[in-house]
């Protein structure tokens, strides 16, 4: 979707400015700095008031940072003058955009929000203003919090749908597809279209009778299904390079068949060959990743990838709302892994990672959920826990952990240490701001000697 480009918009905001008199901007800004407060707490006082609302504000501390913030914005919204000054506006209703994606804040409340300002603001400037000049504020002030909002809803539909393009695509893909099937098929399909351009050749046809990869079938699939599906992989570039290769720059080569070297023409097949295998690698590779991302399991570990994080704890923040229960989010790091790898070995280190996880499983409840979110980082959510529970199941994995004889090849044990950070759930809605607070807690961990399990403060 083409979105309007940063001087676009900046241009639309310059021209709104340029088209009211100084003084009335300069009123308007005076006013919104005098009532800065006034019109942030009646923004929160009348959004308390709603129910639905209320979830995302009651937290305390998004009462008294966001009470500010407010008021940074309705200044910041009327106080910019040149170039620079919009640009970094307009750069603040993107961030504010993308939070509220991040925290599901339905648009309709924002859009509340907003009608709620833009109301008692036209009553201050009424009040205050002679009525002409009230009249061209308000007609200032007003569309303003208009183009405000317009570039905060188009970060937040783009950052949801960035969000939900690559499970959207997987599933097209999965509905119109067979997963395991299709892999047989179009690797055999691959190998028809081989089969033909040999027989094609021996049949002496021509370069441009010669069969393109790209409108065989394997290469309407590939390019109409399989880039869809394989979105975002390196192999799907590295395949579409191969189908490019063979069909624009080895097949056009062979028109010079008639009169060529045999052995230069037997060096192209052996071409097309190479980059037809390397076309079947990447394919099976793709199918792997694929299989792995279907079940959202990570490779090595088989926890869940970090890829349905935000969907998981979303799930659980509104489960917890809903039924007033608590959860917590445990941040898992192995102490001096590194020294692992350097001593006994890259592999040595995989089969230790692969030890740690299944005990996380085997000894964690059905429940709970385990990610692993890179290298040697862990992640558990603790579901329907109270602050003492979720500490002493905390400190019982630290335990586990130390006590664990680790197996390597040629009959070696090792032992290792964890340190975790733990946060519980306060009511944020932001669950950006629990992770942050177990990762603090996980840093102190670290800081104070490692083997440790650091509770994060509230
Ligand atoms: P500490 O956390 O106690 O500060 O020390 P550390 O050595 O564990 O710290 P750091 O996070 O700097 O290093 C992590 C190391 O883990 C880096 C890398 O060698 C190793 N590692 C990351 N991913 C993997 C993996 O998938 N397999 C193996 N074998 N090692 C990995
Ligand atoms: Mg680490
Ligand atoms: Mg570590």
């Amino acid at each position: 979707m083409p979105r309007l480009s940063l001087d676009e918009l900046t241009a639309e905001w310059q021209h709104h400015l340029n088209s009211v008199p100084e003084q009335i901007k300069q009123l308007t800004a005076q006013l919104a700095v005098q009532h800065k407060t006034e019109l942030a707490t009646h923004f929160y006082t009348a959004m308390l008031q709603h129910p639905e609302a209320a979830m995302f504000l009651s937290h305390e501390e998004v009462k008294s940072r966001l009470s500010s913030s407010m008021e940074n914005w309705v200044c910041n919204l009327y106080s910019s003058q040149d170039t620079t000054d919009i640009q970094s506006v307009i750069a603040h209703q993107n961030k504010i955009g993308e939070v509220h994606a991040r925290v599901s804040i339905p648009v309709h409340l924002v859009l509340r929000g907003a009608r709620l300002l833009k109301h008692r603001l036209a009553e201050l400037l009424g009040a205050t203003l002679t009525p002409q000049q009230a009249a061209m504020a308000t007609n200032f002030a007003l569309p303003l919090i208009d183009l405000a909002m317009e570039i905060m809803s188009h970060a937040y539909s783009a950052s949801h749908d960035r969000r939900s393009r690559a499970e959207e695509s997987y599933r097209l893909f999965a509905i119109t597809q067979n997963i395991a099937s299709e892999k047989e098929k179009q690797r055999a399909a691959l190998l028809d279209w081989e089969n033909q351009l040999m027989f094609d050749y021996a049949m002496s046809m021509t370069a441009d009778q010669l069969p393109r990869l790209r409108s065989s079938e394997f290469g309407l699939w590939f390019r109409h299904k399989g880039t869809h599906g394989f979105e975002g992989a390196v192999e799907t570039g590295l395949i579409l390079d191969a189908m490019a290769q063979i069909d624009d720059t080895l097949l056009p080569l062979f028109a010079l068949r008639a009169n060529a070297d045999p052995q230069k023409n037997l060096q192209l097949l052996r071409d097309v060959r190479e980059q037809t295998k390397s076309i079947a690698y990447h394919l099976d590779l793709l199918f792997e990743q694929n299989n792995e991302l279907e079940s959202g399991r990570d490779v090595l570990t088989r926890l869940l990838n970090r890829k349905f994080l935000s969907v998981v704890l979303n799930k659980q923040i509104s489960y917890a709302r809903d039924t007033s229960s608590s959860f917590a989010v445990l941040a898992i790091d192995l102490d001096h892994f590194k020294h692992i790898n350097d001593t006994y070995g890259h592999e040595a280190g995989d089969l230790v990672l692969q030890q740690f996880a299944s005990m996380l499983l085997n000894k964690s409840r059905a429940g709970d959920y385990l990610f692993r979110m890179g290298g040697e980082e862990f992640l558990m959510i603790m579901v329907d826990v109270n602050a003492n529970n979720a500490r002493r199941a905390a400190e019982k994995i630290r335990m586990l952990t130390a006590a664990e004889v680790f197996r390597l090849p040629q009959d070696v044990t090792i032992h290792i240490t964890a340190s975790l950070g733990l946060a519980l759930f306060t009511g944020h809605p932001d669950y950006q701001q629990l992770l942050r607070r177990a990762d603090s807690a996980l840093y102190e961990a670290k800081h104070s000697g490692r083997d440790q399990v650091v509770v994060a403060p509230d």
